[in-house]
This record gives structure tokens, C-alpha cells and sequence, in this order.
């Protein structure tokens, strides 16, 4: 079999949707390290516990922009008071040596990347409903009304966009979300593109007579 490049995918969705557990459900059903989440740069400090190169790199401000004056991010936008940004080199480098690559961004990041790989796969994730993703949100700690009304209103902010992406997910179940999201990931690898590839002896074999 022949090397195949790995595909790239955003997966975004507003916060409460459920996607960072539907990503880490997905991974630890393919554990053979054929899929992973893109490691982003940041100018913000490291958390306790938090790994250069496995949350993220971790730079100054000076040297990301740099890196963006060399063009070396698919997409960088600040947040608060940082910068994150998707590194062209670490995305390139995975998806050449066959892994599949996950970005988790928001819609703008999604904008520059759709522009800068017409190739990607964008997949959205939406709650079954505004009551349900408010149940979600105050599940998540003792937050106060204003903070809560916050997060609403960016999640409906983030939804309003959600015809930019290719694939939708609604995550009413939890274990039949992340079948459909793996089943948006291994028919990406089933195009006859890639599967000419894979298979080319195979295919070769076939055809000889
Ligand atoms: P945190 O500092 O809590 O890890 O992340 C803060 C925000 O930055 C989150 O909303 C996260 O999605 C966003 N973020 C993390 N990495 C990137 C990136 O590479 N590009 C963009 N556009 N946003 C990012």
C-alpha cells in the first residue's frame, strides 16, 4: 500500500455544543495515531500542566510576528489579549506523513483557512436547542446570570454562520454524533483519490489482463 496525505478538517461549534468531547471520543477510538488535533502558536504564558508542543507552542510576541510577517500561519487572529495562530509547517508536516488533522476554530479562522486550502473539510456542530445549550452552559460551574447571557449570545453569534460549513452535527446523542463525525472523517479517506493511491498495485493487478 502507498502512503496516502492525511485530510485536513475544522470542526467548530459555539461553546456547549459538545465538541471537544466528541473529538477526544473520536480519538481514543482510533488510537494508532492516525488522527489528531492541530497543536496552535500562542503569545499567551503556559497554564499549570500545560506541555509546549502537545497545548500548545508557546512564543512571544515579537517572534509570531514574525511568523506572520513569513507567512507561516494558515490563519492567526487575536483573542483577548493574545495571538493564536494555525502554523502552515506543523499542518503540512502531519498531513504529509498520513494523519488526519483536526483545527478547532472559530467561523473567521475558518474564512482564512478555506482560503488558504481549498482542500479542507469543514464540519459544524449545533445543540439540539437553545434550552438545551443553556442547560449545558449552567451545568458547567456556578456563573453568574450576566455570564451566562454572555455565552448565549456569542454561541447564537457563532451559530449564525454555521452555512459556511460543509457538514452539519446536531448533538442531541452523544455517541451518535461521534459516529457521524467519524463517518465524515473515513469517507474522506474513501475518495478515489486517495484510495488510487492506497491501492495503486491492487488497482494495477486488476487492470493487467
Ligand atoms: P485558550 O487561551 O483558552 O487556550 O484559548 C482561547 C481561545 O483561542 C479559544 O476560543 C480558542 O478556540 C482560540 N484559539 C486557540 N487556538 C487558536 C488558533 O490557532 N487560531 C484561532 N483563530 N483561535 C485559536
Amino acid at each position: 500500500m502507498s502512503k496516502v496525505s492525511g485530510n485536513l478538517f475544522v470542526i467548530a461549534a459555539p461553546s456547549g455544543a459538545g465538541k471537544s468531547s466528541m473529538i477526544d471520543a473520536l480519538l481514543k477510538r482510533h488510537p494508532q495515531g492516525s488522527m489528531q488535533v492541530s497543536v496552535s502558536t500562542t503569545t499567551r504564558k503556559p497554564r499549570p500542566g500545560e506541555k509546549e508542543g502537545e497545548h500548545y507552542f508557546f512564543v512571544d510576541e515579537k517572534t509570531f510576528l514574525e511568523q506572520v510577517d513569513k507567512g507561516n500561519f494558515y490563519e492567526y487572529a487575536k483573542v483577548f489579549d493574545h495571538y493564536y495562530g494555525t502554523s502552515r509547517h506543523v499542518i503540512e508536516d502531519t498531513l504529509a506523513s498520513g494523519v488526519d488533522v483536526f483545527l478547532d476554530i472559530d467561523w473567521q479562522g475558518t474564512r482564512q483557512v478555506k482560503a488558504a486550502y481549498p482542500g479542507v473539510h469543514t464540519v459544524f456542530i449545533l445543540p439540539p436547542s437553545n434550552a438545551e445549550l443553556e442547560r449545558r452552559l449552567r451545568n458547567r460551574g456556578q456563573d453568574s446570570e450576566e455570564v451566562i447571557a454572555k455565552r448565549m449570545a456569542k454561541a447564537q453569534h457563532e451559530m449564525s454562520h454555521y452555512a459556511e460549513f460543509s457538514y452539519l452535527i446536531v448533538n442531541e446523542d452523544f455517541d451518535k454524533s461521534v459516529q457521524q463525525l467519524e463517518h465524515i472523517v473515513m469517507s474522506q479517506r474513501l475518495r478515489r483519490s486517495k484510495q488510487q493511491i492506497r491501492h495503486r498495485e491492487i488497482l494495477q493487478d486488476l487492470l493487467a489482463e
